[in-house]
Order: structure tokens, then sequence, then C-alpha cells
């Protein structure tokens, strides 16, 4: 349930693209990125020039990819869709770029782990849309360079602070996803379960809606999985009975922590006596990697005010402790 792309079935693939809002009307919350974006989009149709590029960051399942797409829809644009590791080496990169039509949309998902190889390449790419092309090497070796049709690159980044600042200067655009509220997810959740056509309670949507991490992602999933329980235990339609039923199930908790959240938690408290603690001891003590834990729970976790990031390492916060039912223990004081 961790809102991570990188683990989703194909089936699940499908699912979500029948679900992506194809305009920027169609999507839900994120309101000021969604004015803004809306007004840049406006003024470079009007003046018939290529969007600025773009920098989309937050965690994963809030929209980055679904907003690219309507960037592009927008825009009435093309799109071509690739991701940091998948462009492995420059010829990769010059082979995308000198395809592009003018004016259209190249998203790099997972921008901040480019090879730093192929990021040179792209400086140029960005700045004045050519690239130089080493052709040969050793005595024979002479640069060609290739002119590119105008383009906008929307690269979209878990972990902005992985981004090199030549990088990141590049961007003319640069917007943060916030995780939504209870609100926004109940929107999301009625409209998705219409697409579906699941009939469902208000009550059952904002169940699902206030559990789901404030992640559209998992907002979406835990529908699909709520629609099983429904169909199977019920009589089709999704009740606030079979809502619940299905997030214990899951292991969500009243709170809409899952089963990684509270074992993140539980570890710090049981084992490292609440912290602080390194993120890499934590991650081992629960087998998870340590890019997840801080990509995908701990910013999570902190917003919520579950847990504290010092200079010393991770903590757990008292409301850690009231959560888990559990007492602190600082050093036999209490
Ligand atoms: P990211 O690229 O940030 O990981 P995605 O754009 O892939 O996230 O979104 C994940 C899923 O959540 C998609 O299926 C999409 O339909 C849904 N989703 C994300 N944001 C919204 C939104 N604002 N309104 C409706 N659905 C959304």
């Amino acid at each position: 349930l961790s809102g991570d792309k990188s683990n989703l079935s194909s089936q699940e693939k499908e699912y979500e693209k029948a679900l992506r809002p194809l305009s920027f009307d169609d999507f839900t919350g994120q309101f000021k990125i969604v004015e803004n974006l809306k007004i840049f989009v406006t003024a470079a149709k009007k003046r018939n020039e290529p969007l600025d590029h773009v920098l989309l960051h937050g965690p994963p399942g809030l929209g980055k990819t679904t907003l690219s797409n309507i960037i592009a829809n927008e825009l009435d644009a093309g799109i071509k869709i690739t991701s940091g590791p998948v462009l492995d080496k420059p010829s990769d990169l010059a082979g995308l770029l000198t395809n592009l039509e003018p004016g259209d949309v190249l998203f790099i998902d997972e921008i901040h782990r480019l090879n730093p190889i192929v990021e040179e390449y792209l400086y140029s790419a960005m700045e004045d849309y050519r690239i130089d092309i080493m052709l040969d090497s050793g005595p024979n070796a002479r640069s060609v360079q290739i002119s590119l049709n105008p383009f906008t690159l929307i690269g979209a980044t878990t972990r902005s602070g992985l981004l090199t600042s030549p990088l990141r200067a590049r961007f003319g655009i640069n917007s943060r996803l916030e995780y939504y509220d209870a609100k926004l997810l109940t929107d999301i959740v009625g409209r998705s379960a219409g697409i579906l056509g699941t009939p469902i309670d208000d009550v059952a949507a904002y169940e699902i809606a206030r559990r789901s991490r404030g992640t559209p992602r998992i907002a979406n999933m835990l529908l699909r999985r709520t629609r099983d329980f429904a169909e199977v235990k019920g009589n089709g339609k999704i009740t606030i009975d079979i809502s619940k039923m299905a997030l214990d199930a899951l292991d969500v908790d009243e709170n809409g922590l899952d089963e990684m959240d509270n074992r993140i938690l539980l570890t710090i408290i049981e084992k490292f006596k609440g912290g602080p603690v390194g993120l890499s001891t934590i991650a081992t003590a629960c087998g998870e990697e340590a890019e997840t834990i801080e990509e995908v729970y701990e910013p999570f976790l902190i917003q919520e005010g579950y847990m504290k990031r010092t200079s010393r390492g991770r903590m757990a916060t008292e409301k850690a402790y009231n959560h888990l039912k559990l007492k602190p223990d600082f050093g036999g004081q209490t």
C-alpha cells in the first residue's frame, strides 16, 4: 500500500490509466499549482512558443504523471514518457529528443536518477534546443551539433534534494505537490467509483479517503480492494460496514497508517527507545530499503506528527506512543 509505482501489476496500471483525469478541470486539488499551470499553458499557446520546462516534485502517487499528461493534452501537444534510470546512455536521450515534434512534451520520471553523463547532454537540449554528439573516438573524434525542435521537458521527482543545481536551474516552473486532505480524496474516490460503476455511500467514500495516507493512488487502490469485498461479502454497494471490513482486512488502521508505517514506529520505539536512530538502522530492522522509507513512509509520518527528523536521527513523537498505546520510557523517569 506504499503508493510506490514500481510494484504495480499490469492490471493495476490499466486501472490507474482508466481513472486518470485528462484535463485541468478534471483534476482535483493542488489548486495553486493548477491555477498557475493553466496561465502558463495559455500564455505559451498564445505566443505559439513551447511551455517553459516544468519540475514536479513530491511523494509518489500524488499526481505528477497525471498532471504531465494533462499539460500535454492542454497544450495540444504529444508526449513521450521515459524515466531517469531507463536513459542509460546519451544515445538513448538523443534518440528521444530528435524524435520530438515542435512543442512536444518529454516527460522524465525519477529525474533525480539520471546518469550524470546523460544529464550533461540535457543541459544544452533544454537551454538551446540542441545536442552535441561525439562521433568516433581517438584521433578521429569530432562532435556534430544536432538542432532539436523546441520542446518542453517535464521532470518528476520524489527527491528534489537529490537534483544537481545546474539541472534544477534549467526549470522555469517548479511545483511541489502536497498530500491531499480527506475531503479532496473523498471527491476523488467518488469520481473513481463513478467511472468503475460501483455504487458507494458518501460516508464509505470518506472512510476510504481519510485512511489513504493523503494519496490518490492509495485511495484508488483501497477503493478497488473494497469493491471486491462489496461484491463478495455484500450486494455490490460499498457501505460504511463493507469499507471498514475491507480496510481492517488490509491492515490499514483507524488513523490510516498501514502495516509498514506501524512497523517503522514500533521499531523506533521498541528497539531504539524512541530514537534518535539513523535511517539505515531503521531500514535494516524493518526489512525495508532506506530509500523507500525516506521517500514514501517518512514524509507522511512526519507531516502527521508521528515522527521527527533531528540532526542525530529519527525520533518517535508522543503521538506515535499514543497511537501504538505505549508509554514513553525516559530512562525510568515515567
Ligand atoms: P505520481 O506520478 O505522482 O506517482 P500519478 O500521477 O501516477 O502519481 O497518480 C497516481 C494515480 O492517482 C493515478 O491513477 C491518478 O488517476 C490518481 N490521481 C492522482 N492525482 C489525482 C487527482 N488530483 N485527481 C484524481 N485522481 C488523481
